[in-house]
Parts: C-alpha cells; structure tokens; sequence
C-alpha cells in the first residue's frame, strides 16, 4: 500500500489540472451513511422508495420523514480527515475543484472552497410551486416544511428523476475533459450520469486514483492506481507523500 500511494502522490504531485470527484463514502466517517452500509438509515428506508421525485410528488410527508432523519444526521455531522486532506491539496495547487455528489456540505466545511455540488446541497429548501427559497434553519421548526403559499417544500437536492443543475452538470464535464488526473474518493460511481465522469476525463488523457473500500466497476476498467481502505486513513496519507515532493 505505501508503494501505491507513493505511485498516487507523484501522479498528483505532478499533474497540471488535477480534479476530484467523491461520492457518500467520504462522509462515512463523518456518520453518514453511504447506500451501501449495512444498518443505518437506508435500511430503513429504501432510496428507490424514498430518493425519488415521484415519490415526493405523491406524498412529500412521507418523504420528508427520511428527510428528517438524514437531516438530524448531517446537521450534527463534522469534516472528517478525508475532507481536510482534499482542502490540503487545493491549497498546495494541485487540485482544482472537487465534484461532490454528496449534499452534506463537508468539504466546504473542511475548507475546500472550489467544490461543485453535482447533487445540490440540503441546506437550502424550494417551493417547486411558487419557486421561493428557504434557510434549513428558518424551516427546521416545521414538521413538514411548507411555504407561504402552503405547498410542502422540497431541499434543493437532486432526487432520483430529476435533472442535475445545468451549471454543474456543464462544468463537470469541461473539467473533466481538460483535466490530468482524477481523484475519486468513496464512490460507487453507480448513478448515472456523475458516473461518466471518470470515463471523460480517462478519455481526455487523465490519470485516474482511485479511494475505495471495496474494487468498484471502474477499478478493473480505467483505474491506474487503486488504493483500497478507508478514506480518512488514505487521504492524509496521500497529502504527506504530495507535500514532501512538492516540498523537495
Ligand atoms: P454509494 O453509497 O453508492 O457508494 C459509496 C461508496 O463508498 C462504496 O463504493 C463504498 O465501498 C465506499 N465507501 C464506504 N465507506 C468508505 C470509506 N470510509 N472510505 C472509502 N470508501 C468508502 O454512494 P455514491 O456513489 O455517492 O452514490 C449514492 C448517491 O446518494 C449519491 O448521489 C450520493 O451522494 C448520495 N448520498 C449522499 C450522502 C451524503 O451527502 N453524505 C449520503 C448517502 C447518499
């Protein structure tokens, strides 16, 4: 694994245009669990019966229960050394920006600050009749969060079904076609389309690191260095290796 991560940390030390794309396996030891724990949150509610804009059309109460849940936990929920080693490396200029498909806004609070939220973010609530926007906070005394026009707000996260934000979704891909590297941290890479990233940026030339648990569908396809554990032990690592080559 040293060896790995050596091989990893030159490749960033080195790249000219390097960008990151991380999913819910970065935050997981932050205590937010990923699709893919066992127990937790998404035991008792499934995604598919929950995360989807159809779902919250027909019965938004409902979906506001899960909403509650994983709220209570990414409210309480802090950047863990994962995200402070991603700020670590936008501060040293080897990284550019950092594609989140996560809504929890940790990798702002680790100090990353070019960070494009391809999911949204959970802290701001829309009307999807009238379009006002609310604070989470002006609307966390409320059951059932609801505008002055009475209908129930949703957060401004994308649901499944629902389109990605047009900026992010064009951004992502310019920085992915031009850029050297990708770090990708902590993803399944099964939901379609943040999952074309790696694939455009491999086919503009990039080299891609990969941070996983567990082997992925991209490990075996276009991955060039595959560290695999857990983020918050990887990340740092990789950032000592990067700052004493720069360094030198
Ligand atoms: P996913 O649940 O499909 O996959 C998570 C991946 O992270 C898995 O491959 C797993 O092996 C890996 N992983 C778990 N713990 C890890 C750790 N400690 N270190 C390194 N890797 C670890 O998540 P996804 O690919 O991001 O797709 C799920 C969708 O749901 C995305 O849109 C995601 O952002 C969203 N979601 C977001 C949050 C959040 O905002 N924190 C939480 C759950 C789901």
């Amino acid at each position: 694994m040293e060896e790995l991560i050596k091989k990893a940390g030159a490749l960033i030390a080195n790249s000219r245009h390097g960008i990151a794309l991380t999913g819910a396996g970065i935050s997981v030891e932050s205590g937010i669990p990923d699709f893919r724990s066992a127990g937790g949150l998404w035991s008792k509610y499934d995604p598919m019966e929950y995360a989807t804009i159809e779902a919250f059309r027909a019965n938004p109460a409902k979906v506001w229960n899960m909403l509650r849940d994983m709220e209570s936990l990414v409210v309480n929920a802090k950047p863990n050394p994962a995200h402070y080693a991603m700020a670590r490396l936008e501060e040293l200029g080897v990284l550019k920006c950092v594609i989140t498909q996560n809504i929890d806004n940790l990798h702002q609070a680790g100090g990353s600050r070019n960070v494009i939220e391809y999911h949204g973010n959970a802290s701001t609530l829309s009307c999807i009749r009238c379009g006002r926007r609310y604070t989470r906070e002006e609307k966390a005394n409320e059951e059932i969060p609801t505008c002055v026009c009475k209908m129930i707000l949703k957060p401004d996260v994308v649901f499944f079904g629902e389109p990605i934000p047009v900026f992010a979704m064009q951004r992502s891909f310019q920085l992915a076609a031009s850029s050297d590297l990708l770090l990708i941290v902590g993803t399944s890479a099964v939901v379609s389309p943040a999952n074309t990233i790696p694939t455009v940026a491999k086919q503009g030339g990039a080299k891609i690191i990969e941070v996983n648990l567990e082997a992925t569908h991209l490990t075996t396809s276009i991955t060039d260095v595959f560290l695999q554990g857990k983020a918050g032990e990887i990340m740092p690592a990789l950032v000592k290796v990067v700052e004493d080559l720069i360094k030198t």
